[in-house]
């Protein structure tokens, strides 16, 4: 199937061709994880190694790695499964979550879902830029908070959190930090105990690996008082029941392994081709016609969120159907509507409904980067065409 020139890596990346190597045997032969027979502890093995390449990536212990069935239910896992335990624990008085309006919605939607338990949720604000409110941040924790959980790299605009602040803000009154890295991890991963984060979701697909598969990584001390939210067999140290996708977590380790390998020097290489892709997009449309959505430095290095300030971004998308690219999240199921980050971020109506999203990763090359922006100019320029005639009958 040919895809024309693919943008849209925040949505999901191409299986690398290794990792599919590393699959391709475990696909054909499916031992069940839990077994005792041979098959079974063949894929045991396999299983583990993968827990330690992608507890590499994070730089955690192979016993803090929980596998889950993607990001979405690591964080669910996460926000759902510290605030149980915190209104099981009667004693501890915490029944606050604390989480920042541009989050990614497995976090919001989950946050909002424990309102009908009773728990009080505060929702933090973000700056023009999409920053977190630090500010605010410090003023809306207390001793009642039990969790505060603020995403790592925004997925629609690839800013990035202040994490360091953010945590020491959160324990600085007890409360446990989740941050949300799948937009982080493909970079070369994050070294969790500098950052001192107790809960980090991630997600097999954003980093050349399978969809489906993702991991939560939770500290011991956080693990023993975790509550699941998939119960059965007990797999997984008791927090995700059911039977090892034994493939999808061998390829996640395998990606897992090329981030930690390849991701840093990976970065560079991209960010250069998205500045790139910026300045031939502002030579194609013109330089005042287009605006930068989110922060220019504080960023992933594959995310470019701009608007095109006089031309939808359905009309973009439409008309430029040889480029993947998105106009928000994708996540949301194809629901239309402006992006709830970027109306976070304050931005005006126009700036919104403009907005494109354009994400590289390490395949893109800078022919790709020159053919986008030369095909968005084209059809930037056909649109203006139709506004004036429009506009002069
Ligand atoms: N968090 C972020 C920041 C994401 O970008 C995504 C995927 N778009 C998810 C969570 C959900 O991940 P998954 O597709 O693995 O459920």
């Amino acid at each position: 199937m040919s895809t024309g020139i693919y943008l849209d890596n925040n949505a999901t990346t191409a299986l690398d061709e290794r990792v599919l190597e590393a699959m391709l045997p475990v696909l054909r032969h499916a031992g069940n994880a839990s077994s005792t027979h041979q098959p079974g502890q063949h894929a045991r093995r396999l299983v583990e190694n993968a827990r330690s390449q992608v507890a590499d990536l994070a730089s955690v212990s192979t016993q803090e790695v929980i596998f889950t069935g993607g990001a979405t239910e690591a964080n669910n896992l996460a926000v759902r499964g510290a605030t149980m335990a915190a209104l099981a624990d009667r004693m501890c008085g915490r029944d606050e979550v604390v989480t920042c309006a541009t989050e990614h919605l497995s976090v919001l939607e989950c946050v909002m879902s424990l309102r009908s338990l009773g728990v009080f949720v505060t929702v933090i604000s973000v700056d023009e830029f999409g920053v977190i409110d630090l500010d605010q941040l410090r003023a809306g924790v207390s001793e009642r908070t039990a969790l505060v959980t603020v995403m790592a790299a925004n997925s629609e605009t690839g800013v990035l959190a202040p994490l360091q602040n953010v945590v020491e803000i959160a324990h600085d009154v007890g409360a446990l930090v989740h941050t949300d890295a799948t937009q982080l991890m493909a970079w070369g991963g994050t070294d969790l105990d500098s950052i001192g984060v107790d809960l980090l979701s991630l997600s097999a697909h954003k980093m050349h690996g399978p969809q489906g598969v993702g991991a939560l990584i939770a500290r011991r001390s956080v693990q023993r008082v975790l509550e699941p939210i998939v119960h059965g067999g007990g797999h997984e140290r008791g927090l995700r029941s059911g039977t090892m996708n034994t493939a999808g977590v061998v390829g996640f380790g395998a990606a897992a392994g090329l981030a930690v390998a390849e991701g840093a020097a990976a970065a560079d290489q991209v960010r250069g081709r998205r500045d790139r892709l910026e300045g031939e997009l502002r030579r194609h449309v013109g330089s005042d016609a287009l605006a930068l959505n989110g922060h220019r430095t504080l960023r992933t290095p594959g995310t470019l969120n701009v608007s095109i300030l006089d031309v939808d971004a359905e009309v973009v998308l439409a008309a430029t159907p040889q480029v993947a690219m998105s106009t928000g999240s994708a996540c949301s199921a194809g629901v239309p509507g402006p992006s709830h980050v970027l109306r976070a971020m304050g931005l005006p109506a126009q700036r919104c409904d403009t907005a494109i999203r354009l994400s590289l990763s390490r395949d893109t090359t800078d022919r790709d980067v020159d053919t986008a922006a030369a095909a968005i100019g084209r059809t930037v320029r056909t649109a203006r065409e139709r506004l004036s005639l429009a506009g002069a009958r």
